[in-house]
């Protein structure tokens, strides 16, 4: 056990998730993969490891949950594949490896990782990205292993209708990501996400572009966000945060609110994030009706929580 403060946060996406629209054996299923994935990378950081493994140890646990949409359960794009998107990026010295566009890669967090670490690049797209997964050494799987039923149906009815959707039809955006703080000071985060149902023409959202839905850097906080990425992408919301406390001085806590409540709002920008800042705050805000999420620290603080409105 460490004195530092050491502290975790996740989450499985925004949107609109009611009370009314789901079952408690659904409920209790959301909340276990919540609970394995912070469990998975609170231990690391208890046992004095980096934020960096804690952050991609809970994304690989939330990619292999079918109920995310990220890896295993990431939604169909408009030609029936799986195109996947995922960031890493470190506080001590700003380093950061992404992927987007890729298919068949198992954990799209493990490739950003290897870019991160051994491509000399920041950035890796399609084919190219894969490429060097398998290069790597990475693990691959077929169209099987990321087929579920009801992915399947979302995008047939969004094919039907001919509309690019946000994960569920009832608005929900189930992008995964993980932010930390660890014993040494360093703060972490990562995000991976399958992007929207029926998306073409190659889309990519904000969650593998550093400075828009992931960001860290230890002079001011770690953050991943979800929500329509178009619109996190304009309002650069992870980089924007993380300058409201280096320039201007804000809390975590007012910069968020700022950032989430206020800005996002105002371009009809729906959705949330996760935030630790340098001192191990934690900030979980979002404008839409609930976000999947999940906390740990050393303080004390334990939560799983999916809606808004302290109905928890
Ligand atoms: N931000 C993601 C994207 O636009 C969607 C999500 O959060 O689920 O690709």
């Amino acid at each position: 056990m460490t004195s530092q403060n050491i502290a975790i946060a996740i989450h499985g996406g925004a949107g609109t998730i009611l009370r009314s629209s789901m079952t408690p054996e659904l409920q209790a299923k959301y909340e276990g993969g919540l609970q394995d994935a912070l469990d998975a990378g609170y231990i690391i950081l208890e046992n004095g490891g980096s934020s960096l493994e804690a952050v991609e140890a809970a994304v690989v646990k939330l990619e292999d949950f079918l109920l995310f949409n990220a890896g295993k359960g990431a939604v169909f794009n408009h030609e029936g594949k799986h195109e996947m998107d995922a960031a890493i990026m470190f506080g001590k010295n700003l380093v950061a490896g992404a992927v987007c566009g890729v298919s068949g890669v198992k954990n799209p967090v493990k490739l950003a990782r290897e870019v991160m670490a051994n491509s000399g690049h920041v950035l890796l797209s399609g084919k190219g990205a894969e490429d060097f997964g398998r290069q790597q050494g990475l693990e691959f799987e077929d169209d099987d292993y990321f087929f579920s039923q009801q992915r399947y149906q979302q995008w047939q009815d969004a094919l039907a209708e001919d509309r690019v959707t946000l994960d569920h039809t009832d608005k929900k955006f189930g992008t995964v990501g993980a932010v930390a703080l660890d014993s040494a000071g360093n703060l972490a985060a990562a995000t991976s996400t399958g992007g929207l149902t029926n998306k073409k023409y190659g889309r990519v959202g904000d969650s593998p572009i550093p400075g828009a839905g992931t960001y860290a850097n230890n002079d001011t906080c770690a953050i991943s966000c979800t929500g329509v990425g178009e619109l996190f992408i304009r309002s650069v919301v992870a980089h924007d945060i993380s300058c409201l406390i280096e320039y201007k001085g804000m809390s975590l806590t007012d910069a968020c609110d700022l950032v989430v409540q206020h800005k996002l709002v105002k371009i009809g920008g729906e959705g949330g994030l996760i935030a630790i800042d340098k001192e191990g705050n934690i900030e979980m805000p979002f404008n839409s009706e609930g976000m999947y999420r999940a906390c740990k620290n050393n303080k004390g603080r334990n939560e799983v929580k999916i809606y808004g409105g302290g109905d928890e």
